[in-house]
């Protein structure tokens, strides 16, 4: 009896796994052609992204980017030794 239960919660968390797995890289933005591995990615680009100038600059150079921490990691990288802050345009 607790091996049948055993069994069947494997099965189902392997079913799961299939499951995602079927889904890799199909959410295609119907915006541009960026294509996301995950649902909720894609939902994070329609709402944050798509067809918007990126919000972050840096405060060093002209570097411009969708994330704060795409320009935290620049500042890190190009910007060795700068006070590392970011600036949020609109
Ligand atoms: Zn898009
Ligand atoms: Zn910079």
């Amino acid at each position: 009896m607790f091996t049948d239960m055993v069994h069947v919660s494997g099965f189902y968390r392997r079913k799961r796994q299939n499951h995602v797995t079927n889904c890799y890289a199909k959410h295609q933005c119907p915006n541009c052609p960026s294509i996301f591995v995950w649902k909720c990615t894609l939902r994070r680009h329609l709402r944050n992204e798509c067809g918007r100038e990126p919000r972050f600059k840096c405060p060093y150079c002209d570097y411009r980017g969708k994330w704060k921490a795409n320009i935290t990691r620049h500042i890190k990288r190009v910007h060795k030794n700068c006070y590392n802050y970011v600036v949020v345009t609109n």
